[in-house]
């Protein structure tokens, strides 16, 4: 298998019906860096910043956050990297930082919460970011954003960091691409103002379903007991790509559920053509999608999708159209 694998490397991701889909990984560190040779990836989908932090003994300082993102720019070469800002908070704590006892960490002072309150951290690291990436693309998106009111915010720290590096004569990013993870469901419900203001978005499943079925992610009594590959948790992700589709804006998956090669199926049904998975995951998740056939995977799965009847069995069903192809 690992052969057949590794014999996909050079091989476009494309699906028997010609459709493309953008195979990236997800990484945080500088080990992961010569994965993107080694898997043939189309880039890095999700740069994870917060694992710099984590492995560190103290705060990095701005010098030592630009120097692993011009690592990474430098890695990836013409293949696109997605940086996301400090994820901390929540069950990602920094043994250095202050912490809050919280009775609901996953629902707490975490992530954009965390950056918008203290915006000299998110400043000086989107600040490290455009540094880094002078003279060369960068996209960078936020984590667990609840409203578009805060991503507004978010993004206006973008900008700030922008004016101030240009009165300063630094040589700027070709092109800035800023994005947001859909991640908590409220966004769901604002998808259409989000879209207008977001140059991309990256759903962050992981979170998704957790806050959807409320169910501790962490928590292995509950964490499986619904199925990812479930009505509710389908047409969620319908909505996302479909409004993504009606603006124009590109939408990619980062979360665990395109590392499935049976999830990576339905992700296709239901129109995502931009993945982001684990690097163990590229060669299973390629090699199920070249034998895909895109186009019958929808017309299989999207009209039931629709009308359920209430009836569950969705994995079983996409599970028997997968070993029928
Ligand atoms: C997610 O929530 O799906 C995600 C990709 O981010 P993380 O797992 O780092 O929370
Ligand atoms: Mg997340």
């Amino acid at each position: 298998k690992q052969k057949q694998f590794a014999a996909l490397r050079d091989k476009p991701c494309i699906t028997r019906d010609g459709e493309h889909v953008a195979l990236n990984i997800n990484a945080g560190l500088l080990v992961d860096l010569p994965h993107i040779a080694e898997t043939g990836a189309a880039g890095i989908g999700l740069f994870r910043t917060e694992l710099q932090f984590m492995v560190a003994a103290s705060f990095p300082r701005a010098g030592e956050q630009e120097k692993l993102y011009r690592a990474v720019l430098d890695a990836a070469g013409d293949r696109p990297v997605t940086f996301r800002t400090l994820d901390i908070g929540g069950d990602k704590v920094l043994p250095y930082m202050r912490s809050f006892d919280e009775e609901n960490p996953a629902l707490g002072w975490r992530a954009i919460r965390l950056g918008l309150d203290r915006p000299g951290l998110l400043r000086s690291q989107v600040r490290a970011m455009l540094k880094a990436a002078a003279g060369r693309d960068l996209r960078l998106m936020f984590p667990m954003v609840a409203d578009v009111a805060e991503f507004v915010r978010a993004r206006s720290i973008v900008e700030r960091e922008l004016t101030h590096l240009r009165r300063h004569g630094y040589l700027l990013p070709d092109q800035l691409q800023v994005g947001v993870m859909v991640e908590v469901p409220s966004l769901l419900f604002e998808l259409d103002e989000l879209l207008e203001h977001t140059d991309f978005v990256s759903v962050g499943t992981n979170d998704l379903i957790q806050f959807l079925y409320a169910v501790d992610r962490g928590n292995t009594r509950v964490s499986d007991r619904f199925d990812p590959l479930s009505v509710p948790v389908l047409r969620a992700l319908k909505r996302i790509v479909d409004a993504g589709k009606a603006h124009g804006k590109t939408v990619t998956l980062c979360g665990e559920l395109a590392s499935q090669p049976l999830g990576a199926v339905a992700l296709i049904a239901l129109g995502f053509r931009s993945l982001s998975v684990s690097v163990t995951a590229v060669g299973p998740v390629k090699a199920i999608l070249r034998q895909l056939d895109a186009g019958r995977a929808a017309g299989h799965i999207l009209p039931w999708l629709e009308n359920s009847g209430g009836d569950m069995q969705l994995r079983q069903r996409l599970l028997a159209f997968a070993a029928a192809e």
